[in-house]
């Protein structure tokens, strides 16, 4: 499973120093800032993505640039803000010329992700794509077959989602996208996961 790699890091500060100036895979010799994730330490509701792009890896933060526009949409069309979820991504340094991950930097750096998903301890996790969605549920399966349904890892609820970049590519994925976090409010709602403390139950998922 996805989660199960520890590492002795008892908060996200000390994670932090723990990946250091990471050159653990070949991505740290190319990357200009490692992003390691951002919002409430405490945050009962995650979205992990892919990996930085081009706008993430010059600032060092996740979701800075056109898919990050349209994140803050989408969690606004579910009455959130950024400040009221934490984001991070499988992979902490930008792979060059935004190429898929590949399966030994994903090996080599999700056990820090794992770490932060137990630590921020969030009961909802969404993920965003194939590569976030394949590596938490351990499965091979694209994410077309996957969204809709809720699935469960250490007892977290886990929402897969599309990725918001498609959107930039393909604006029939827009509406798509939009109903994918009404199913995603539904779920925190029904979870008594409540980040804005408002919401009222909402019908299951999938
Ligand atoms: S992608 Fe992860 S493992 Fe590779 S250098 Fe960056 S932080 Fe280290």
């Amino acid at each position: 499973m996805a989660l199960e790699a520890r590492l002795d890091c008892p908060d996200l500060p000390s994670l932090a120093a723990h990946i250091g100036d990471c050159h653990r895979c070949p991505l740290g010799d190319t990357r200009t800032k490692l992003v390691f994730g951002v919002g409430d330490p405490h945050a009962e509701l995650m979205f992990i993505g892919e990996a930085p792009g081009k706008n993430e890896d010059l600032k060092g933060e996740p979701f800075v640039g056109a898919a990050g526009r349209f994140l803050d949409e989408l969690l606004a069309s579910i009455g959130l803000t950024r400040s009221q979820v934490y984001i991070a991504n499988v992979l902490k340094c930008r792979p060059p010329g935004n190429r898929d991950p590949a399966a030994i930097e994903i090996a080599t750096c999700t056990p820090f992700l794992a770490q932060q998903v137990r630590l921020i301890d969030p009961k909802v996790i969404a993920t965003l794509g194939n590569f976030a969605t394949r590596w938490l549920l351990d499965t091979t399966a694209g994410i077309t077959g996957l969204r809709g349904k809720l699935y469960h890892v250490e007892g977290r609820q886990v929402v897969p989602i599309f990725h918001p970049a498609v959107a930039l590519y393909d604006p029939r994925k827009r509406d798509d996208l939009l109903d994918d976090f009404k199913r995603l409010r539904a779920v925190i709602d029904r979870t008594g996961t409540n980040p804005d403390e408002g919401g009222a139950p909402a019908p299951p998922v999938g």
